[in-house]
This record gives C-alpha cells, structure tokens and sequence, in this order.
C-alpha cells in the first residue's frame, strides 16, 4: 500500500504515519540559522502557522510548506 503525499510543509519520519514539521534552511536575512525556537502563530483563516525565531530576530511563518517574513493573513 503506497502512503499518501504527506501534508504541505510535513515529511514522514519513516515511524508508521508519524509526520514531521519540514524546518527552513536559511532566515530571509540571509544567515544560517539554528532552529532552536519554533513557535505558534494562530490565524482562523489557515487554522494557525508554525513560526521559527532567527537569532536576529526575524520571525519564519510557515504556510501550506512555504516560509514567510510576513504572513498575508496576519496585519
Ligand atoms: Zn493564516
Ligand atoms: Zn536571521
């Protein structure tokens, strides 16, 4: 049986059909980054966005497996 294409932004782990968050590779400042502080951004629209939090302060939305500076549905 083939597994179905995990959600936007997720990976599987190879554990039955445990998922992982896929983390950004690079913050849009440019920097490489350790991810050491994922977040939680609520939003009614996209039932909330997982955040990262670069060393410089710029905060990663996550979005249907997209990152973001800014999210379009937060102002
Ligand atoms: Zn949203
Ligand atoms: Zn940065």
């Amino acid at each position: 049986m083939k597994r179905p294409p995990p959600p936007a932004g997720y990976e599987w782990t190879g554990h039955g059909m445990e998922i992982q968050l896929i983390d950004p590779v690079g913050c849009p400042a440019g920097h490489p980054i350790r991810w050491g502080q994922r977040g939680y951004a609520p939003c009614a629209q996209h039932h909330g966005h997982p955040t990262w939090t670069c060393r410089c302060g710029q905060v990663i939305y996550g979005l249907d497996g997209a990152f973001l500076a800014e999210l379009p549905c937060r102002r």
